[in-house]
């Protein structure tokens, strides 16, 4: 059976996220997706929620896809998965560039992993999370963009005053 790992802030996971899970599919027989905390990528949507919406949004999948939390260095987490394979999706030219810097990086920490970049499929090429935050936090309808138990958990939380 081959296993990969799809790793991420997912902050929120968007329909960009859920392409890249679905086509992954294709080329693995399992998937497991890591969130981890970039400390790039404003950390603060508690890690509980932004798990509980890709279990959420990803349920279709069924068991061919498990949702977990992750601290620490992805290799190590590879690694306590039984497996070498990494996923990730590639957007842009400045996507690349972050993605070969960050491969090279743990190429030299971890030689056996094996990276597959997958590129977006053009309707989400443009979409991002940080777009998606931004949007939802000035009262915008992210509903386009994420799977809808996001939207409803931005507008829940809008509707709460301060
Ligand atoms: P990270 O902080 O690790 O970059 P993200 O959640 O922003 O975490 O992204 C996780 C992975 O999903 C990355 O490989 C990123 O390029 C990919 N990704 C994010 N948005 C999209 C999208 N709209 N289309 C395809 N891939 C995407």
């Amino acid at each position: 059976m081959k296993k990969v790992i799809y790793p991420g802030s997912f902050n929120p996971i968007t329909y960009g996220h859920v392409n890249i899970v679905e086509r992954g599919l294709e080329l693995f027989d399992h998937m497991v997706v890591g969130i981890g905390t970039s400390i790039d990528k404003d950390p603060n949507t508690y890690l509980k929620d932004r798990i509980r919406l890709c279990r959420e949004s990803l349920e279709s999948f069924g068991d061919r896809v498990n949702v977990v939390g992750f601290n620490g260095l992805l290799v190590d987490f590879v690694k306590s998965n039984d497996t070498r394979f990494v996923l990730r999706g590639l957007r842009t030219l400045t996507d690349y560039d972050y993605e070969f810097q960050m491969l090279e990086m743990n190429r030299q920490i971890e030689p056996s992993l094996e990276y597959v970049l997958l590129p977006t499929s053009q309707k989400w090429s443009h979409l991002s999370s940080t777009r998606v935050r931004e949007i939802a936090a000035l009262g915008g309808d992210v509903s386009p963009f994420v799977p809808p138990c996001v939207s409803e958990y931005y507008r829940d939380k809008h509707a709460i005053p301060d």
